[in-house]
């Protein structure tokens, strides 16, 4: 199947004439962006087709802390109660024999808590109550073939062979975005790395933690999340350079070297398999193009090494919902209003993400700078707050929050 299909030669006929059945906008992808606008759009009016090609509960890999930003989001949807969690309170950087405590920054209107939670339980989640939402039909098991174009504008998507039409296409198909690649708006990843995580069930006698704790090593990084239920998240990220052999081997070896974790670890339980991702970095040249408008990770996504890509893909699912809402109706200058909103938004936290990738690169002075910040508490808080979406270098409180208020609750607002 081509990735790209022009809709003149592949369904002559179909091309100018609007179709009977033609959606207002129809999202790729059911992850986290695409769930999420499906919401918030549905909840607007708009009629939506969301199409996933997996079947929930699924598994993705991921170190499944989601920042006080992304809270906040889900709070406003009214699915923080179904989304559940654990909460914790900050960042704890460990590093050559020290710890460093980050706590997330004191604000009056947001979340001071992200939320330690499985994937398989929050994407689910998210997909349900977009399936719920009026205006949006949702469907699992679905994969998308590629964007439509006619006359060098995308005007709908094939799905499994079908040609769908909508005003609006949204690529939220995550890191490895097929609608990105068919498009021709891939960059080059210039730095392979991999992630990869297991669940673990703490023994009767290990208390959990509030902190995701971050294990700095030479060529690799742990991240621990706590989750509900006495789990605990291990997340290792690496250079695939860096990696010889086995990688279930060498998770073991990274995580038993740590003794504050061997310890924490200790009679646990491995309840699941190693699930990996690779590369975790996606460039695009282009974050939209006439009709179509790529979201979460398939628009770019740096690192996980700050843990913000959930947050991303909700506060940005949030802001795309905004403007259609302004613009879906009118011309498609909004599309590019939007992407340069979203280019301020996540400017300081992609700046931040690389700087602590080139850090992490640089060992030595990661740990004298980590020394800095344990005797500048306020100081690291505030930058933990940049990675946790609620604020930016030099505001208090990213101007995102005070711009946006917060969105419509629909007939959803209480699903469990
Ligand atoms: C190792 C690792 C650790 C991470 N740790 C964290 C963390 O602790 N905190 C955090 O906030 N973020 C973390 N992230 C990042 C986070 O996982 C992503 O930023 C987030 O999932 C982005 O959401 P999304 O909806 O854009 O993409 P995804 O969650 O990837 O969703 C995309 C969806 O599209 C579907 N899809 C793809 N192609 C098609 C197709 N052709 N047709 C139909 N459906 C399709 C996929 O099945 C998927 O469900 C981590 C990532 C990795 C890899």
């Amino acid at each position: 199947m081509e990735l790209l299909v022009d809709i003149q030669e592949a369904w002559p006929g179909q091309g100018p004439q609007p179709s009977l059945h033609m959606a207002d906008v129809l999202i790729a992808g059911g992850g986290i962006a695409g769930s999420t606008l499906a919401i918030l759009l549905g909840r607007q009016g708009f009629t939506i087709e969301l199409f996933e090609r997996g079947e929930f509960p699924k598994e993705k890999p991921c170190g499944e802390g989601l920042m006080p930003g992304g809270v906040a989001i889900l709070r406003e949807l009214g699915l923080l109660e179904a989304s559940g969690g654990v909460p914790f309170y900050g960042v704890r950087y460990h590093f050559g024999g020290q710890t460093a405590e980050g706590l997330f920054p004191p604000s009056t209107s947001l979340p001071m808590t992200g939320r330690g939670q499985r994937r398989r339980h929050l994407d689910q989640v998210l997909f349900q109550a977009a399936a719920q939402t009026p205006g949006v039909s949702a469907h699992s098991g679905v994969q998308v073939d590629g964007p439509l174009v006619d006359s060098g504008k995308v005007v709908g998507l094939s799905v499994e062979g079908e040609p769908r039409r909508a005003r609006l296409v949204v690529a939220a198909d995550g890191v490895h975005s097929r609608i990105r690649h068919a498009l021709g708006f891939d960059a080059p990843v210039r730095r392979r790395r991999l992630g990869v995580r297991g669940h673990f069930r703490l023994a009767v006698n290990q208390e959990q933690s509030p902190w995701v704790d971050v294990f700095v090593s030479r060529g690799h990084e742990l991240y621990v999340t706590p989750l509900p239920e006495r789990e605990v998240l291990v997340a290792a990220l690496v250079d695939t350079e860096a990696l010889g052999g086995s990688l279930e081997r060498a998770f073991q070896h990274w995580w038993k070297a740590e003794p504050a974790l061997a310890a924490r670890l200790e009679g646990a339980e491995q309840i699941t398999s190693l699930l990996c991702s690779c590369p975790l970095a996606g460039r695009a040249r282009f974050g939209s193009a006439p009709g179509v408008v790529l979201l979460g990770d398939a628009a770019g996504f740096v690192d996980p090494i700050t843990g913000g890509g959930m947050t991303q893909a909700l506060q940005t699912a949030k802001l795309l919902a905004q403007y259609a809402r302004r613009g879906l109706e009118k011309t498609e200058r909004w599309i590019w209003c939007f992407e340069r909103e979203r280019r301020t938004l996540l400017r300081d936290y992609r700046a931040l993400t690389q700087m602590v990738l080139w850090l992490a690169d640089h060992p030595t002075l990661a740990e004298r700078l980590l020394s800095a910040l344990r005797v500048s508490p306020a100081l690291f808080s505030h930058l933990i707050g940049v990675s946790a979406g609620v604020r930016t270098f030099f505001r208090s409180e990213s101007k995102f929050w005070r711009a946006s208020g917060p969105v419509k609750e629909g007939p959803m607002g209480n699903v469990h």
